[in-house]
């Protein structure tokens, strides 16, 4: 079960109205690196997991990850407050209104006029929260490599709002929430690590034919070799002829078809088949604005085909 705490996880302090800002903030809020997209993602993946260590720390984070967005919730709507209360109560002239939204900046009008200054479930550019933000595939090896990437990218947002925040209670309390990222990171890189084998994530091992070797697929210069594709534990292919038909075959698609369905796909050829010599006049052609008398490139037998082409045309209709 889930109960609420009226104490918030981390003291949230602003000083003042900030409509732009607010704006901004929703990107941890209702966005893909957001705390909601992080809360649902750990909490069914708890659901689901079998191991009682990863499903306990699963719970844990998802659970703290909502207290992350009761906080950067907070924050949207304290920076909205005042703008809120001009907007709702029309005290001031509607221009002096209009300028004092639109002026914040970062679709922050949206926010005041269809939310009323709240925190709803969108991005920073309006785009409504998705379930789709969330990639769970339900095996822990390749949730958890997963997991570590969402906390990298929550905390480099985290990072890049602390970069444009000057409000120093805002700034202190990103910067709480960005470390805790760093601190889930490390706990699921440590639970990753736990389980062993971790790599190839799944069960089944790659075929030793191909799982150590680099094909050099970019051509012409820039060429640069590394750790990723040098060494003896990699086998560098650079020759196209190695990088084409690797299995040996012909490479070429061959598909399965009963005798009947030959039949069918042969006809069907046939009937779209294109005739290579031909040179068929075009409608961009017809639209050329070619001269009577031929010049800028175009035949005079043109202007005829032209006309008997727009006769027809007037005829079907
Ligand atoms: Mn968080
Ligand atoms: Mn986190």
């Amino acid at each position: 079960m889930f109960a609420h705490n009226k104490r918030l996880q981390y003291t949230v302090r602003v000083s003042e109205t900030n409509p732009g800002l607010a704006n901004l903030m929703l990107e941890q809020f209702g966005g893909p690196q957001g705390e909601l997209a992080a809360a649902c993602r750990y909490f069914t993946q708890a659901l689901a997991e079998d191991d009682p260590g990863r499903k306990d720390m699963l719970f844990d984070i998802a659970t703290e990850e909502l207290s992350h967005l009761e906080v950067i919730g907070n924050i949207v709507v304290m920076l909205n407050k005042g703008a809120k209360g001009r907007l709702a109560e029309g005290v001031e002239k509607e221009g002096e209104i209009y300028r004092s939204i639109t002026g914040a900046g970062n679709d922050s009008h949206i926010t005041q006029v269809l939310y009323g200054a709240g925190a709803p479930l969108i991005n920073s550019a309006g785009v409504p929260w998705t379930a789709a933000y969330i990639d769970t595939i339900g095996e822990p090896t390749a949730d958890l490599r997963s997991n570590i990437a969402a906390e990298a990218r929550a905390k480099i947002v985290y990072e890049r709002l602390i970069n444009l925040t000057t409000d120093p209670g805002v700034k202190e309390a990103l910067g709480f929430l960005m470390t805790r990222e760093i601190a889930h990171q490390k706990s699921f890189e440590k639970a990753l690590y736990s389980i062993e084998p971790n790599f190839p994530p799944g069960k089944l091992p790659g075929d030793p034919k191909f799982t150590n070797v680099y094909f050099n697929l970019s051509r012409g210069p820039g060429e640069e070799r590394g750790p990723w594709n040098q060494g003896e534990k990699w086998d560098f292919v650079s020759d196209p002829e190695q990088q084409m038909a690797v299995d040996g075959g012909t490479g070429e698609a061959m598909p399965g078809l009963t005798t009947d369905e030959a039949a069918l796909v042969e006809h069907m050829a046939m009937r779209t088949a294109s005739i290579p010599d031909g040179d068929p006049l075009t409608g961009a052609e017809l639209g050329m604005g070619m001269s009577p008398d031929g010049i800028d490139g175009a035949a005079p037998a043109s202007k005829t085909a032209s006309k008997t082409a727009s006769k027809s045309a007037s005829k079907k209709t």
